[in-house]
């Protein structure tokens, strides 16, 4: 039997994640050395040629299982059950979407728009990255995160607590059917693929995240309907509107906060140059 160290196992990892033509091979291989055997860099540099004792040869079996698991499409982060957002640690399981980086630009868009004080809405939270990033990193005085999963509501709940922001409530809710108050900030990133274009998706994308968190019925547009529709109901006059949009909806969506009676709407880029995020303000009455 092969004696392995941190160093023999990690390059087996990383050589068998390039010979399954996955993207991050090196980095998924190191994020999955981590979680197994719960090391720094800093102690892997000091003991990487180390041969393995007993216990740590145990360990790679396991390892090993992971590495396969990632070399058939399925998500990194769904292997080591976290990941980071707005540089905060986030817990995520198959019952949420995994936070992109994508949607960082929503939560920067909503924290330079955002007063003393907020009272902030956070529909289809998911794991929770926007309400509980917002609340680290903003001036929220209380907020609320609304799912219809109660699965996701779990995850998001351990988020809560770990990060300890007790001035955020996790709510069951479809939509606005059990929320309740008046807010300062609506944002969203709610499920926005047409269900046609969900098959064309990356396959660790379709294989593995709830499709209940991306599918946004035919046009995917369902849930921005709604949400302009409904919003303005819940928002303080002046308040904000923000949603994360797909990189064709800008026009789409802009259009319904106009019919909805939002005014100053703008659409945002995201790194890549794409439409990502639009923004609106709730007209004075
Ligand atoms: N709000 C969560 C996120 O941005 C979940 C979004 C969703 O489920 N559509 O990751």
């Amino acid at each position: 039997m092969m004696q392995w160290s941190y160093d023999t196992l990690l390059k087996w990892g990383t050589n068998e994640l390039t010979a399954h033509d996955v993207e991050n091979a090196a980095l998924d291989a190191w994020y999955l050395l981590e979680h197994i055997y719960g090391i720094s860099r800093v102690d892997f540099l000091m003991r990487r040629s180390d041969s393995f004792d007993a216990a740590q040869m145990e360990k790679s079996t396991a390892y090993q299982a992971l590495i396969r698991q990632r070399s058939e499409g399925f998500p990194v982060q769904y292997l080591t059950g976290s990941t980071e957002f707005m540089g905060l640690p986030f817990l995520v399981n198959e019952h949420v979407l995994i936070p992109r980086q994508d949607t960082e630009v929503l939560v920067e868009t909503a924290l330079s728009m955002m007063k003393p004080g907020c009272r902030l809405l956070d529909m289809c939270t998911g794991s929770g990255c926007i309400v509980l990033s917002l609340a680290k990193l903003g001036t929220v005085t209380w907020g609320i995160g609304a799912d219809i999963s109660e699965e996701a509501l779990k995850v998001a709940e351990r988020n809560r607590e770990n990060l300890g922001l007790s001035q955020v409530k996790l709510v069951h809710s479809d939509l606005f059917g059990s929320v309740e108050g008046v807010f300062d900030m609506i944002v969203s990133n709610p499920p926005y693929i047409p269900t046609d274009d969900i098959e064309d998706l990356m396959r660790e994308v379709k294989d593995h995240e709830p499709h209940l968190a991306l599918d946004g019925s035919r046009d995917g547009l369902l849930f921005y309907r709604k949400l302009a529709e409904e919003s303005g109901r819940y928002l303080v006059p002046g308040g904000s509107l923000l949603f994360e949009i797909g990189y064709d909806q800008g026009k789409a969506v802009s259009q319904l906060l106009d019919q909805a009676g939002f005014k100053d709407i703008h659409v945002k880029k995201d790194l890549a140059g794409l439409d990502r995020v639009v923004y609106a303000v709730k007209a004075a009455e």
